[in-house]
């Protein structure tokens, strides 16, 4: 769990492939809830609101986006290649961009209805027996686990179905009944200025019943802290920060209610010789000046091990050689990408005499047949040497 800035598609709540109009509507109903107008001194709802406020403007923007999902928050960083992302806007701004209408101070009757919007969409979460949180797990691999898939199994604490009360939140035995000040909704309608708040139930906090005598394992709330050990299956060419649901296995809801998923973010550790683009991977590889004119054969690495590469007689230094197939399968099982490996002629340091007479012998037999391109850019560029 080492990653302390959330991921912008979870910060919405929204799919890694969601669509221009989903990030803004999932947008526009987060920025309502947590706006700090609605939220005052709420200091972890101005955290979120700001949070949000970053997420849509790197999600909303194709370019940021691309960068977003090819590099993470380092694209973002000190000395990343876009600028900052966060920080630089007021979130207040894109508040009113989006909506149209007054950020901070709000616009009076549009800001009103913006907000019992996005009530009345959420309100079946409010009630007592709520739907448990969804929960984040951010899991490291190696580039090679990536590569292959692999079974993780995880140790999480969290909210789980008590076992006294099975959820119920009352001591068993004990006599439960409906709620009299909410009539069992779990939630009360209060007036705040120009909208309505719906509001958890003071009396039953929510759970919609009056319970006799409270379970003494849960205090009543239905839910329990324990560790779990859950298994995480990774699928073979999975990329940095993909995201794996795990159904039903967040936090418990309260009061019986049906559990939260679970989502696993992967962060791939970088490898010393291979870099990766979609399945695709590439990697360089020196060899000898000798090598290279005589030709002959090159060892190179492949994520099974080794390949043997023949290389003809005159390779240049920079040449990229293909290996179909020796690339990373498509996460989906659409085929597999292919290795890139480039050859760099590594110059000889370090000559003992010998090798140096006999390179200087080299040197002087040497003419425009055995250096074409030498002999040529000289040619072309002699008016630079007069
Ligand atoms: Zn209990
Ligand atoms: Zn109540």
């Amino acid at each position: 769990m080492a990653t302390t800035k959330r991921d912008y598609y979870q910060v919405l709540g929204v799919e890694r492939n969601a669509s221009p109009d989903e990030v803004k509507k999932a947008y526009r109903k987060m920025a309502v809830k947590y706006h700090p107008d609605k939220n005052p001194g709420d200091k972890s709802a101005e955290e979120n609101f700001k949070e949000l406020g970053e997420a849509y403007e790197v999600l909303s923007n194709p370019d940021k986006r691309a960068a977003y999902d090819r590099y993470g928050h380092q694209a973002f960083s000190q000395g990343g290649g876009m600028g900052g992302a966060g920080g630089v806007h007021d979130p207040f701004e894109i508040f009113r961009e989006v909506f149209g209408a007054g950020g901070r101070g709000g616009g009076g009757g549009i800001f009103g209805s913006i907000f019992e919007e996005a009530f009345s969409q959420d309100g079946g979460e409010r009630g007592g027996r709520g739907r448990g949180a969804d929960l984040r797990y951010d899991m490291r691999i190696t580039f090679e686990e990536a590569a292959r898939g692999v079974e993780k199994e995880i140790e999480i604490a969290k909210l789980q179905t008590c076992d006294t009360c099975h959820g119920s939140g009352a001591e068993p035995g004990s006599k439960v009944t409906t709620c009299p000040t909410c009539g069992g909704h779990g939630q009360v309608a209060v007036s705040r200025g120009f909208f309505n708040i719906a509001q958890t139930c003071p009396r039953c906090r929510g759970a919609g019943q009056s319970i006799e005598k409270p379970c003494r394992t849960c205090r009543g709330d239905g839910r329990t802290e324990k560790t779990t050990k859950i298994k995480i299956k990774i699928p073979a060419g999975v990329e940095d920060g993909t995201r794996l649901r795990s159904s039903g296995q967040g936090e418990g809801g309260a009061h019986g209610g049906p559990p939260g998923d679970l989502y696993v973010v992967l962060h791939v550790e970088a490898h010393d010789v291979f870099q990766r683009e979609g399945t695709d991977i590439f990697c360089s590889v020196p060899i000898s000046f000798a090598r290279a004119a005589l030709g002959g054969e090159v060892k190179v690495p492949t994520l099974e091990g080794s390949a043997v590469l023949k290389v003809p007689a005159g390779t240049p230094s920079g040449k990229v050689f293909r290996l179909r197939g020796k690339g990373l399968p498509e996460v989906h099982g659409r085929g597999t990408g292919d290795l890139h490996v480039k050859l760099y002629v590594e110059v000889p340091t370090k000559l003992n005499l010998d090798q140096r007479h006999k390179l200087e012998a080299f040197a002087a037999s040497c003419d425009e047949t055995t250096h074409p391109e030498e002999t040529s850019f000289f040619r072309k560029a002699k008016d630079f040497f007069k």
